[in-house]
C-alpha cells in the first residue's frame, strides 16, 4: 500500500530526490566516498555550496544584493539571532503574533530588546490573520510568520512597513518555495528546511546587504550574520547532506517549470481539499475563509459524538499517516506541502467521503 505522510515536520519529500540522495549517502559523483564523510573543504562541496545558492538564487528571483546563508540551529535560533543582530540598543521590534511560533519569536526577542506585539489573533485562537494594527515608526523591523504551521493561516498579502529605514522580517520555515515571492520586499527571510525544503538540519537565511555588520553589540562570532557571509556558510562544519538533499529538491522544482508552475499545483490540491471539507458534512474547517493556508489544512468534527481516534485509525488503514491535530486546534491536520502529491490530496479526500458514507448510513 503506498504511503502519504501529512505530517507538518519533518514532512515528506519527492521520491525521486530520495532517491538521489540515498545513492550519494553511497557514493558521491564517482568520488568513491559516501557524501556523508566528504569534506566541507573539498572541491565537489564548495561547488555543492555555489550550486544550491545559485539555484535558490534562480528559482527565487533573489536580487544580486541579497547574501543566502546556510546556517544551523534550526528557525527557533533565528528567533534571538534577528533580535541580536538587527535591533539598534535599547531599541525595539514590531511583532504580529499569528501563533505559537510568532510568540515564540516574540519571546526571545523580549530577552535582548524589546518585541512590540502590535496585533495577534490570539484570542480566537489563532483563527486568522490581523490586518489592522498601527506600526511604531521607531522600531528597526516589523515581523510576521508568512504561513502559520499550527493553526493553518497564511498571509496572501504582506503588510508594508512604515518606517522608512525599517524593513520586513519573515519567517517563512513553512510556506517556502510554495508561490514566487518578491524577495526585495523584505529585509531578511528565514526558513528552516524540514518543511517545505529539505531535511532537518540546515536554516536558510535570505538577508539584504545593508542589513549585514550593523554590530549594534557584541555578538558571539556564530550567532553574527557577518560571520557566515565572509565565510560563505563554512565558519564551521556545515550540514553537507542536508544542503545536497536542498539542492536536488531545488532541481525538481526548476524540472517542474518553477514556482509559478509550483504555485498553481498547490492552489489545486489545497481547493480540492477545502472544498471537500465544506461539502463533508462531518467536517469543518476552524479558519476564516480569507486566510486559510496552501500548506497546512487543519480540520475538526463539525458532529457532536464523533471520535478522532477512529477517523485517524480509518485514515491510518488507507495509507494516510500523521494526520492527528496539533493539541491546540485538535481533530486534524493535512500538511500538504510541495512534495504531497495530488494523489496523496486524492487518497484522502476519497477517505473523508467514504467515512462520511460510514458514519451518515
Ligand atoms: C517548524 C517551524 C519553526 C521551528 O523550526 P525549527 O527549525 O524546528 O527551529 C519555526 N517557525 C515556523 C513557521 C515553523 O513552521
Amino acid at each position: 500500500m503506498k504511503i502519504y505522510n501529512f505530517s507538518a515536520g519533518p514532512a515528506c519529500l519527492n521520491e525521486s530526490v530520495l532517491s538521489v540522495a540515498s545513492e550519494a549517502s553511497l557514493e558521491y559523483k564517482d568520488s568513491g566516498m559516501s557524501l556523508l564523510e566528504m569534506s566541507h573543504r573539498s572541491k565537489e562541496i564548495v561547488s555543492l555550496f555555489e550550486e544550491t545558492t545559485e539555484n535558490l538564487q534562480s528559482l527565487l528571483s533573489i536580487p544580486s544584493n541579497y547574501k543566502i546563508l546556510w546556517l544551523q540551529g534550526g528557525a527557533s535560533l533565528q528567533f534571538p539571532m534577528i533580535p541580536m543582530n538587527l535591533i539598534s540598543k535599547g531599541g525595539s521590534a514590531d511583532y504580529i503574533d499569528t501563533g505559537s511560533w510568532s510568540s515564540k519569536a516574540i519571546n526571545e526577542c523580549n530577552k535582548l530588546e524589546t518585541a512590540i506585539t502590535i496585533a495577534s489573533s490570539s484570542k480566537s485562537n489563532y483563527s486568522f490573520i490581523p490586518k489592522q494594527f498601527e506600526q511604531n515608526i521607531e522600531s528597526n523591523y516589523l515581523h510576521i510568520t508568512s504561513n502559520n504551521t499550527i493553526y493553518g493561516t497564511q498571509y496572501k498579502d504582506y503588510p508594508e512597513v512604515i518606517n522608512p529605514n525599517g524593513f520586513l522580517v519573515a519567517d517563512m520555515s513553512s510556506d517556502i518555495l510554495s508561490k514566487p515571492i518578491n524577495v526585495s520586499d523584505f529585509g531578511l527571510i528565514y526558513a528552516g528546511a524540514q518543511k517545505n525544503m529539505g531535511p532537518a538540519g540546515v536554516t536558510l537565511v535570505i538577508i539584504r546587504d545593508d542589513l549585514v555588520g550593523k554590530n549594534y553589540r557584541d555578538i558571539p562570532t556564530m550567532l553574527n550574520y557577518e560571520t557566515h557571509v565572509k565565510k560563505e556558510s563554512m565558519f564551521n562544519t556545515p550540514p553537507v547532506f542536508s544542503v545536497f538533499v536542498v539542492n536536488e529538491t531545488l532541481k525538481w522544482l526548476q524540472n517542474l517549470g518553477g514556482l509559478e508552475a509550483m504555485a498553481e499545483i498547490n492552489e489545486q490540491k489545497s481547493k480540492k481539499l477545502y472544498d471537500e471539507i465544506e461539502r463533508n458534512s462531518l467536517f469543518k474547517s476552524p479558519i476564516v475563509e480569507e486566510d486559510r493556508s496552501l500548506m497546512n489544512v487543519p480540520f475538526i468534527f463539525d458532529k457532536e459524538g464523533l471520535d478522532d481516534k477512529d477517523f485517524l485509525q480509518f485514515c491510518h488503514e488507507r495509507g494516510l499517516r500523521t494526520l492527528k491535530g496539533h493539541r491546540s486546534v485538535g481533530g486534524f491536520r493535512a500538511s500538504i506541502y510541495n512534495a504531497m502529491p495530488e494523489l496523496g490530496v486524492d487518497t484522502l479526500i476519497a477517505a473523508m467521503k467514504e467515512y462520511e458514507e460510514k458514519i451518515v448510513n
